[in-house]
């Protein structure tokens, strides 16, 4: 299947063609129907097989679908990442893949000034890619509020356990609105994974590449 027969509107799939892809990747063929549906999703994924991309053109297309007044201080899809690399990486992905869109996407992580990070949300973002640590700096500092949150992306579940932030995830959770997508990637599934993702997760399709 092409990218436009999986579901994707026009100006995202002639992105992808712009960037040189050709055929969707396994998980992105897996993935995509169901995340346009809104369903939640498992996924069991490295990095290298596309996943990104798996999560990322099915949501651009959501949000593009449904267009909203921007709220301040807010954004409509929080994408949570286990370190800054991997950040940057993500949210490049949405820019290039939403560039015939229009949507802000921003990125925020810790060890660089806060002003730059409170200047960007207070006119609101749609796409916002975190690390844990600095997104509970942001909201205590009433810079961000989870409000209006849409979609939730839990990126690399593993590495962030690994990294110690489970106990940021245990109190950013929470703070986002019941109704709301949710897709969970994980390159390894322990039992501590699995059960943070049964938790966050409402009857999700799980892939597995
Ligand atoms: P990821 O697994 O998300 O880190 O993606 C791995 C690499 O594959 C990235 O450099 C993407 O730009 C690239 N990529 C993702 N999907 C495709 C595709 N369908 N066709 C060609 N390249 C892709």
């Amino acid at each position: 299947k092409t990218f436009s027969e999986l579901g994707l509107a026009d100006p995202i799939a002639q992105a992808l063609a712009a960037e040189g892809y050709e055929t969707p990747t396994p998980i992105q063929a897996q993935a995509i129907p169901y995340v346009l549906q809104g369903k939640d999703l498992l996924g069991i994924a490295q990095t290298g097989t596309g996943k990104t991309a798996a999560f990322a053109l099915p949501i651009l297309d959501r949000l593009a679908q449904n267009p909203v007044q921007r709220m301040r201080h807010s954004t409509r899809v929080l994408v949570l990442s286990p370190t800054r690399e991997l950040a940057s990486q993500i949210a490049e992905s949405f820019r290039v893949y939403g560039r015939n869109l229009k949507m802000t996407v921003a990125t925020v992580f810790g060890g660089v000034p806060i002003n730059r990070q409170r200047i960007m949300l207070q006119s609101g973002v749609d796409v916002l890619v975190a690390t844990p640590g600095r997104l509970l700096d942001l909201i205590d500092q009433r810079i961000l509020t989870l409000n209006h949150v849409e979609v939730l992306v839990l990126d690399e579940a593993d590495q962030m356990l690994d990294l110690g932030f489970i106990h940021a995830l245990r109190r950013i959770v929470p703070m986002l609105p019941k109704r709301r997508q949710t897709l969970f990637f994980s390159a390894t599934m322990p039992k501590q994974i699995a059960e943070l993702a049964a938790r966050y997760l409402t009857d999700p399709v799980k892939v597995a590449v």
